[in-house]
């Protein structure tokens, strides 16, 4: 089969990059490339501004419903070809299709169309005042904005980010990862058929130093939304820092999942447990790397979680047999092998996995790792500090809520915890002092488009979600009036 060509969408058009240099990307259920990315440069990205910019106006004008309206025909267009959608992202992420299918796509096309549901009634504040004026909230699109988007969930999280940008009246210059383009790619074409104006959404390809830097410098982009690392945020809020540019920073993190020994773990929990530290090959930002466990149900919990970690069947991502598909890349697979041998070097007991799995077949060059449990770690290893991002959970023994609370809290990151009691009280009281963004109480992964979502310390800046976003990629402007 000829490798792939995915090309930029710049003013409406499908362009190679300037310098016509592509970058390889690989199939990581085979460790084969199976397409080529263009490797763009500054030059593409002040190309892509410009034409944004020279949209900007046309666009802020355009009456909501029609953005609206626009949107929802894009997220039909991706929805009439989920099938296509689906195998292209397992295929360049190897993750499941299963999961791309059930997951990713149509998150993407929710995405798309809970925005330009949301926009429509959305209204801003007023404020009157008994002297005989009313202040009234203005809220205006802010022009230029960058989008920057990470590999773990490829075209759920890119369109996470363009869809309130642009139902807010923004135009975009988005800049999907290099090393999962290819959906990305193949909604740029479909918002040509979509009939988005030119300039409207813009998409640059290429490598996240040059590319995605170029995006944050441009004097024209007037703010980013930046989903991807902590090392990387920290990269761009610098950038950023001299222009004075809003930032949306949505970054890594090392998620507690927090089982009391009041818990109800019927079958279905338990296997929600497991989930939450295997799903996607713990590629997911929400995975809870760290499972903290009261001590008095601590070996009976251990069985029962690792009968079912070992279960886990690694294995061809396109397999419906398949409960964990390929790492992303070669480097994110040393990254995590290496992850392990660390935790084996600090005294940690591997309870299952430890090892990578080289399958059969054409799969033989494929990125796979067993899903890993390791225990007798303290809170404050690296194993237990570092977010490692691949299918390795490291189990923690706690006596009682203080010392869960310490442990929970107890590192650099807050994105996500899960809590797992039945106490009521426990569960408001404890959820409150959790120092994350997001805590799931009984559940993990259930989300409402309409809520506030990102992290604390190290996990970023800003929300995400509902009118959050929708506040992001706008500027209030309050205006006074004296009657
Ligand atoms: P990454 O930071 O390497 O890359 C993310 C994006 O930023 C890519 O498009 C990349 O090309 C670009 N980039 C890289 N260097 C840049 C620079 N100097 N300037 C501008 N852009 C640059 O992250 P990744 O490895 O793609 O993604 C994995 C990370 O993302 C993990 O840390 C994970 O926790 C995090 N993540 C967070 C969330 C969240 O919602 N908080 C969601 C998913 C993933």
């Amino acid at each position: 089969m000829p490798s792939l060509r995915l090309a930029n969408l710049i003013d409406g058009r499908l362009q190679a990059p300037h310098l016509d240099r592509w970058l390889e990307v690989f199939e990581p259920a085979t460790g084969e490339v199976f397409a080529h990315c263009p490797d763009s440069t500054a030059e593409d990205v002040a190309d892509a501004v410009a034409a944004a910019q020279r949209a900007s106006s046309a666009w802020a004008a355009t009456p909501t419903e029609q953005r609206a309206r626009l949107l929802h025909r894009l997220a039909d267009l991706i929805e009439a070809r989920l099938d296509a959608f689906a195998a292209l992202e397992s295929r360049d992420s190897g993750k499941l299709l299963s999961l791309a299918r059930s997951l990713d796509i149509p998150r993407a096309v929710s995405n798309l169309r809970y925005f330009a549901a949301a926009v429509v009634p959305w209204s801003s504040e007023s404020h009157a005042m008994e002297l005989g004026a009313i202040n009234y909230t203005l809220r205006q699109p802010l022009g230029v904005v960058g989008c920057i988007s990470p590999w773990n969930l490829p075209l759920y999280l890119f369109t996470w980010k363009i869809a309130p940008a642009l139902a807010a009246g923004n135009t975009v210059v988005a800049k999907p990862s290099e090393i999962t383009p290819c959906t990305a790619a193949l909604l740029g074409e479909l918002s040509i058929e979509a009939g988005f104006p030119p300039g409207v959404l813009n998409i640059v390809q290429g490598r996240g130093p040059i590319v995605g830097q170029a995006i944050v410098e441009h004097a024209g982009v007037k703010a980013v939304s930046f989903t991807g690392s902590t090392k990387t945020g920290a990269q761009i809020a610098t950038a950023a820092a001299p222009h004075f540019k809003k930032l949306s920073l949505e970054l890594g993190g090392k998620n507690p999942a927090i089982v009391f020994a009041d818990a109800d773990l019927s079958d279905a929990n338990l296997d929600t447990i497991v989930r939450s530290g295997f799903a996607n090959q713990g590629e997911i930002c929400l995975c809870g790397s760290r499972l903290l466990v009261q001590r008095t149900i601590y070996d009976n919990f251990r069985a029962r979680y690792l009968e079912r970690v070992r279960a886990l069947r690694v294995g061809d991502p396109l397999d419906a047999s398949s409960d964990l598909g390929a790492l992303v890349s070669q480097p994110h697979f040393d990254k995590v092998m290496g992850c392990i041998a660390q935790a084996r070097d600090e005294g940690g007991h591997i309870l299952c996995g430890g090892q990578s799995i080289t399958l059969p077949g054409r799969h033989a060059g494929g990125w796979y790792v067993a899903p890993t449990v390791i225990e007798g770690l303290g809170p404050n290893t690296a194993t237990n500090q570092q977010e490692i991002f691949g299918p390795v959970v490291s189990l923690i023994p706690f006596e009682d809520e203080a010392e869960a609370l310490a442990i929970a809290n107890g590192t650099g990151y807050g994105l996500a915890a899960s809590l797992w009691t039945t106490d009521l009280a426990r569960a408001h009281r404890f959820g409150a002092q959790l120092d994350f963004g997001i805590v799931w109480i009984n559940c993990w992964l259930l989300r409402d488009l309409r809520t506030p979502f990102g992290g604390t310390k190290q996990s970023g800046l800003g929300r995400e979600g509902g009118v959050e976003a929708l506040r992001f990629f706008t500027e209030p402007k309050n205006i006074c009036i004296r009657y």
